[in-house]
């Protein structure tokens, strides 16, 4: 079986950005309540991994986003936290990445250095969709957690790593749905983790 590759981009110039937790994170309400079910489910899957205290690692907050700037890369809004976007791959400042020589990444996280995680949510669909159209809501369960999970290690400051970690820059359907243990290692070397850390991979 031939598996559709997804790709994801990070744009890891860091000037002046934090190294370490509490990571405060908005979410766009414009995901779904599914798709906010698995994000939240992401964010239990980190703070399991590293056994942080609650709060440490990761403040959810839910807010409504104001209205999004065109152009992503410049920094238009002030505030204190990380941010998590949906994004229509149809929309102006999805343009370059559909337009890229890989013009199949569905995620990135751009470091501002607040941190703004795009979901090209409607391409994570895609992938996950037959031939004959039809989604399967398994594998796109699936990609989409696989791609939060990806970029919510950006957002604690996790850079690319080998394949068949979390953290590859390609991922596929073999990528771990789980935190592998090398990712957390890496975590657990420059932020807090409590004694019961383990990775969540069977
Ligand atoms: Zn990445």
């Amino acid at each position: 079986m031939l598996f559709k590759k997804l790709s994801c981009l990070a744009l890891i110039a860091c000037s002046g950005c934090s190294t370490s937790g509490p990571y405060f994170l908005d979410l766009d309400i414009s995901f779904s309540p599914k798709e906010r079910d698995m994000i939240y489910e992401v964010i239990e899957d980190w703070k399991e991994a590293t056994d942080s205290p609650d709060g440490e690692i990761i403040i959810e907050d839910l807010i409504v986003a104001p209205e999004l700037p065109e152009e992503f890369s410049t920094e238009t809004w002030d505030s204190y936290s990380n941010f998590i976007l949906n994004v229509d791959s149809t929309s102006p400042g999805a343009w370059d990445i559909r337009n890229n020589e890989q013009a199949s990444y569905v995620g990135w996280t751009e470091y501002l250095p607040n941190k703004r995680m795009i979901i090209l949510t409607d391409l994570v669909e895609e992938r996950a969709t037959t031939d004959d159209g039809v989604l399967d809501k398994k594998k796109f369960r699936s990609f989409f957690k696989k791609v939060i999970r990806h970029e919510m290690g950006h957002i604690v400051n996790l850079s690319h790593e080998e394949d068949s970690t979390i953290m590859a820059g390609v991922a596929d359907w073999e990528t771990p749905d789980c935190i592998d243990q090398k990712t957390l290692d890496e975590f657990c070397d420059e932020s807090l983790c409590g004694p019961n850390a383990h990775a969540t991979c069977d």
